[in-house]
């Protein structure tokens, strides 16, 4: 019988029995640090957010494959794996409708002023559409086709965002120096070839690529003093894209970011001594209005969860029983 450890979170193995069936069995450890000793007889690891660091991967001594429920790799020592002919797998599909409408959200939620007058009108004291009229003297409420949508990264999630956007009749543009020319005829949006381009010419920068090495600290002041004046800035994608979250109150200081939508933060949960995270705490403040931070749930529904544990353990048994190896990293 073939052992598979599930490494965190997941406290069942409902899901993964189903689909693994009798050949296998399935241990949940439900620990985020991984106690060595408990996994050295592994065939397949189901991990999630564990640290599956070079220490853990050299104490398996039968492991065949490591399958990431997710799609970011970054928790896993893929070098550590590959040198113990380890195979490493992720599962990149689940949840890019759950990712995309999140982005979205925060994008008409800012757009729309949603949030902003939900909070503002329990205090109006004189007939609405004075204070309506009033709210939109700075920086009015715009139409969706005077907005430029900035994509960077237009993968799945990316340009599913776009579908989206297109359809309320936002414009939209991308930079994505990975993807083969003729995407934006594709998708029917413009192409950006530089970053700098798509900063300057974009109302909303949404953040869609990888956390890698081009793009860890991407989001930096330099980043920002190359963007419009009043720009939202969404970033579903890794938190470690964006350099510190200081530089993000500096923008909203500046005038510069007039928005601010994270999916994802640097550090989950976030360090409550940054200045960005005491203003969003402040109600009283008026700039916590224009900051949304949600606790990294864009990839969840209910559906989607149950769908990257299937598709992650169908995965697992097909790379051990069948050596078919499906999106594999190494
Ligand atoms: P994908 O692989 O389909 O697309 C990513 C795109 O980023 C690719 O087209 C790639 O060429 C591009 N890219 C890489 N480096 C770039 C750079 N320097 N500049 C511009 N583009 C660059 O990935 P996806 O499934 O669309 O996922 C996108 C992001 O969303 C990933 O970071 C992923 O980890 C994250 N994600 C977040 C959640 C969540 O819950 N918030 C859930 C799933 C995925």
């Amino acid at each position: 019988m073939k052992k598979v450890y599930i490494t965190d979170y997941f406290n069942d193995t409902k899901i993964e029995k189903k689909i693994l069936g009798k050949t296998f069995k399935v241990i949940c450890l439900n620990k985020k640090k991984i106690d060595l000793k408990n996994i050295s007889d592994a065939d397949g690891l189901l991990v999630w957010h564990a640290d599956i660091n070079s220490k853990v991967i050299n104490s398996l001594k039968k492991c065949k494959v490591v399958v990431r429920y997710g799609v970011g790799y970054d928790n896993i020592d893929i070098k550590a794996a590959s040198k113990k002919k380890i195979v490493c797998l992720n599962t990149p599909d689940y949840g890019i409708d759950e990712v995309a409408d999140t982005a979205v959200a925060m994008i008409l939620s800012f757009t729309r002023k949603i949030v902003y007058y939900n909070d503002v009108c329990k205090n109006y004291k004189d007939e609405w559409q004075q204070n309506v009229l009033g709210e939109n003297l700075i920086n009015p409420v715009k139409r969706s086709d005077d907005y430029i949508v900035g994509i960077i990264g237009f993968g799945r999630i990316g340009s599913s965002i776009s579908k989206r956007l297109k359809s309320f009749g936002f414009r939209v543009a991308f930079y994505d120096p990975y993807l083969p020319s003729g995407y934006e005829k594709v998708h029917g949006v413009q192409k950006f070839n530089t970053l700098k381009e798509l900063l300057k010419n974009s109302n909303i920068v949404s953040i869609n690529s990888h956390l890698n090495k081009s793009t860890n600290s991407l989001v930096n002041r330099n980043f920002i003093m190359q963007m419009k004046k009043n720009s939202i800035l969404i970033n579903t994608a890794r938190g470690k894209i964006i350099n510190k979250l200081d530089d993000l109150y500096f923008g909203l200081k500046k005038g510069i970011l007039s928005g601010v939508g994270l999916d994802v933060l640097p550090d989950e949960p976030p360090n409550h001594s940054e200045n960005l995270i005491k203003v969003w705490k402040n109600n009283n403040d008026p700039m916590s209005k224009k900051i949304i931070i949600n606790p990294h749930s864009g990839y969840y529904s209910t559906k989607s969860v149950i769908e990257m544990r299937e598709k992650a353990s169908l995965n697992l048994k097909n790379a051990i029983l069948n050596n078919l190896f499906i999106n594999r990293i190494n």
